[in-house]
C-alpha cells in the first residue's frame, strides 16, 4: 500500500514544488507523511463541502489544486472555515496535498490539458522560466483557422461550458492561441499573448479595463471562468495514480458561478 510519502515522491517527478511560484504553498498541508494511503479524492478546492465528502466516503488522502491555506495562521478554532477545515481533516485522519503553480507549469499539468483540449498544436509556455522548458501557461496553434466567434463556440462546446464571454471582433481570424489556467488577467500574461502575436487569448477571471486595454492591441480574449480552465486537471491526476489506489473525483461542483439566460 502507498504511503502519502510515496504518493508525493511521484508528484514531485511530475510537477515539482520547486517549479511553484515564491507566493504559493505547495507540498503536504495536513497530515503525516508516513501514513498509509487507501482511498483519494480529487478536486480543484479543498472546500468545506468537499472535505464532508470526503469524511462521509471514507477517504483518507485529499489531493487539491488551490492551497487550503496561504498565509500563516495564529490559531486553528471552529471559528472560521480554515479552521473548521483543518480540525475536520485531522480529526477524520485525511492528508491534504495540494499542487497549485507547480501543476500549473509542469508538463501534463493544467496548461497542458487545457490546451490538448482546446486543440493547440506545436505547443510551448506563454511565460518562459529561466533556462527551462515549462512556465505558466502556453501558446500554440489551431489545426485549421478559423474565427473568433467559432473557437468560442468550439471552446465552448469542448470545456462542456454552460456558456461563455468573448470579446473582440466576431469574424476576426484566429490561428495562433495563448491560454493560461486560473487567473489570467495579469498584465504580464496578456502582455506576453500580444507580444508573441497570439490572435486569441484564453484565460479566466478577466476584468473590464484589463479587457478594454487588450481589445486595444486587437487581440480577442475568451473568459473561460477560472473554474472552467483548471477542471480537466482532475482527470489528469487521476490517471497518473489509477492503477496504483482508489482515486476519485469530487462529485461536487465547483463552479462558483451559476448562469441565468438563454443559453
Ligand atoms: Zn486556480
Amino acid at each position: 500500500m502507498l504511503t502519502a510519502e510515496q504518493i508525493i515522491s511521484q508528484f514531485e517527478e511530475w510537477a515539482p514544488m520547486s517549479y511553484a511560484e515564491d507566493w504559493d504553498n505547495v507540498g503536504l498541508l495536513i497530515g503525516d507523511a508516513g501514513a498509509p494511503v487507501k482511498k483519494i479524492l480529487v478536486a480543484l478546492d479543498a472546500t468545506e463541502e468537499v472535505i464532508g465528502e470526503a469524511v462521509a466516503g471514507g477517504f483518507d488522502f485529499i489531493i487539491c489544486h488551490h492551497p487550503l491555506v496561504y498565509n500563516p495562521i495564529k490559531r486553528v478554532t471552529s471559528a472560521d472555515s480554515t479552521g473548521r477545515k483543518i480540525i475536520s481533516l485531522v480529526k477524520n485522519g485525511i492528508g491534504c496535498f495540494c499542487a497549485h503553480t507547480n501543476l500549473d507549469k509542469a508538463v501534463g499539468g493544467v496548461s497542458d490539458c487545457l490546451a490538448e483540449k482546446i486543440g493547440l498544436n506545436y505547443v510551448s509556455p506563454l511565460i518562459k522560466e529561466e533556462n527551462e522548458c515549462i512556465g505558466i501557461g502556453r501558446v500554440g496553434f489551431i489545426s485549421e483557422e478559423t474565427t473568433l466567434s467559432r473557437l468560442a463556440e468550439n471552446v465552448k462546446i469542448s470545456l462542456n461550458l454552460p456558456s461563455l464571454r468573448f470579446s473582440g471582433s466576431s469574424d476576426k481570424k484566429i490561428k495562433k492561441v495563448a491560454i493560461c489556467g486560473g487567473d489570467g488577467s495579469s498584465a504580464r500574461y496578456v502582455d506576453a499573448a500580444i507580444s508573441q502575436n497570439c490572435d486569441a487569448y484564453i484565460t479566466g477571471d478577466l476584468r473590464y479595463h484589463c479587457v478594454q486595454e487588450a481589445l486595444e492591441s486587437g487581440i480577442g480574449l475568451i473568459d473561460i471562468t477560472h473554474y472552467g480552465s483548471e477542471i480537466l486537471v482532475v482527470d489528469a491526476i487521476i490517471s497518473r495514480f489509477k492503477n496504483q489506489v482508489e482515486i476519485f473525483p469530487s462529485s461536487i461542483d465547483g463552479q462558483v458561478f451559476k448562469h441565468i439566460g438563454n443559453h
